[in-house]
């Protein structure tokens, strides 16, 4: 049996960005993936470098909205009956999770791994030939009421105080920034630090492309085991076969916690899905990623098309897909956006991974050292890839973190 020295587990953003860091620092990788490289959450998303989301979505905001959100069955947030007892004791964590005291900590945390992620994204664009395709266009979060502007500004007041440009916009500036924009959006926020990335999915084969080209090997087979041998680990595949490495890291998004728990460990990993419908390239001139924050979705600009989406489903992995959700925020986009062609879009839905606090598990397996779990992203997994993937290089090789990963610890919960 051939042994590398890392087994990755799982082919998205996250995945293929520990597999690149820890191939760069000379080690042999081999990464697993049971369908193809950008098969999940990473291929679809709204492809934002959110650096200023610092604010945990587990906040006492989100328990003023979500009773007005709930009771629009296509609206930003949604349970579906069938789901709800599952997902309760999820729920209660996140509850708890919004305690002013632990989202002050959540957002220090968060605040540390957004900067390492900002500071390592770069050279890691440059390291992957992957440069040309960053973008620095910027967010517009616009506001349709003066109470909806004042909401927002104690959240504002929070990134400022953690260093994070950004400035309160009128109608006209908005106009410049963004034509076509309905009047009904009277106040906005710019954020200039708010980078996308031309096409999420091009992105990830990109990076599965490099890492092949440096002698990286990337094999399907869906992995349903991990076990702790002398000296390193053993990955069992549903087809029986059994690979060794010394190290593992797991990656595989949503379904991370079903390979965690043949470990004895149960972690309490959710899924928020999301929706989106990506139009051709010629549907609206868009200018800058815009945050319709009051209708929880965004519209972003891609190298393919005009992507609208975003919406949170908390209704686990084996519900059918609810299209509707989509055509909802379509629907409100059209008004929004004066001009926009609604005509030949794609729909899709992804499984953002999920943990109740808003934070990632990046951190080491407690039944043994030599599994690194690196999931759990939600909504930031591309934000967030090149600071984890650092984290997870300097775990792989006995060096201390770049930043403290105990807010992260996978047994937090
Ligand atoms: C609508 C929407 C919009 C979003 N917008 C943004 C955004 O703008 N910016 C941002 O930063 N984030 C965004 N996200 C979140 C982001 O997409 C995720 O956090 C990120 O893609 C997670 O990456 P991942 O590699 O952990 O998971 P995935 O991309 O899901 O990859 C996991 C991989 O593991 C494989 N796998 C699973 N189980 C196994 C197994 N047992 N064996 C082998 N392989 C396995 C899967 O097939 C998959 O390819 C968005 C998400 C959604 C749904």
């Amino acid at each position: 049996m051939t042994r590398s020295d890392v087994i990755v587990i799982g082919a998205g953003v996250i995945g293929l960005s520990a597999a690149i860091a820890a191939q760069a620092r000379g080690l042999t990788v081999v990464v697993v993936e049971r369908e193809e490289p950008a098969a999940g959450a990473s291929a679809g998303n709204a492809g934002a470098f959110a650096f200023t989301d610092i604010l945990p979505l587990a906040s006492p905001g989100i328990l003023k909205k979500a009773p007005k959100w709930l009771l629009d069955p296509l609206g930003p947030l949604s349970v579906p009956p069938a789901y709800a007892l599952q997902i309760a004791p999820w729920m209660f964590r996140f509850w708890r999770a919004c305690q002013p005291s632990r989202v002050a900590q959540s957002t220090a945390a968060q605040t540390r791994l957004m900067d390492l992620s900002k500071a390592e994204l770069e050279p890691f664009l440059a390291q992957t030939d992957t440069l040309s395709m960053l973008r620095k266009d910027g967010n517009l979060q616009v506001y349709e009421s003066d109470a909806e502007f004042r909401a927002s500004l104690p959240g504002w007041e929070v990134r400022r105080n953690h260093g994070i440009e950004f400035r309160h916009v009128k109608a006209e500036e908005m106009a410049a920034l963004q034509p076509g924009l309905a009047a009904r959006f009277i106040l906005g926020t710019f954020t200039p630090g708010w980078y996308s990335i031309a096409d999420p999915k091009l992105y990830t084969l990109a990076l599965a492309q490099h890492f092949r080209s440096r002698g990286g090997v990337i094999e399907t087979a869906e992995i349903s085991a991990l076990r702790a041998i002398s000296g390193g680990v053993e990955a069992v595949a549903t087809n029986g076969k059994v690979r060794q490495a010394g190290k593992a890291v797991l990656a595989a998004g949503a379904f991370s916690h079903r390979v965690a728990r043949t470990l004895g460990e149960r972690i309490p990993l959710e899924t928020e899905r999301g929706y989106n419908t990506t139009l051709p390239a010629d549907a609206f001139d868009l200018r800058t990623q815009i945050t319709f924050g009051g209708h929880g979705f965004v519209v972003s600009k891609l190298s393919t098309g005009i992507r609208v989406g975003g919406a949170v489903e908390l209704g686990g992995l084996a519900l059918p897909a609810n299209f509707r959700r989509s055509e909802a925020m379509l629907q409100k986009a059209r008004a929004f956006l004066t001009g926009l062609k609604p005509e030949g879009g794609v729909q899709w839905m992804g499984f953002r991974p999920s943990l109740p606090d808003s934070l990632p598990a990046i951190g080491r397996a407690r039944a043994t050292p030599d599994v690194i779990y690196a999931f759990g992203h939600g909504h930031l997994g591309l934000t967030q890839s090149a600071g984890t993937a650092r984290l997870v290089a300097d775990l792989l090789t006995g060096q201390d973190p770049a930043i403290d990963i105990a807010p992260f610890s996978p047994q937090r919960f």
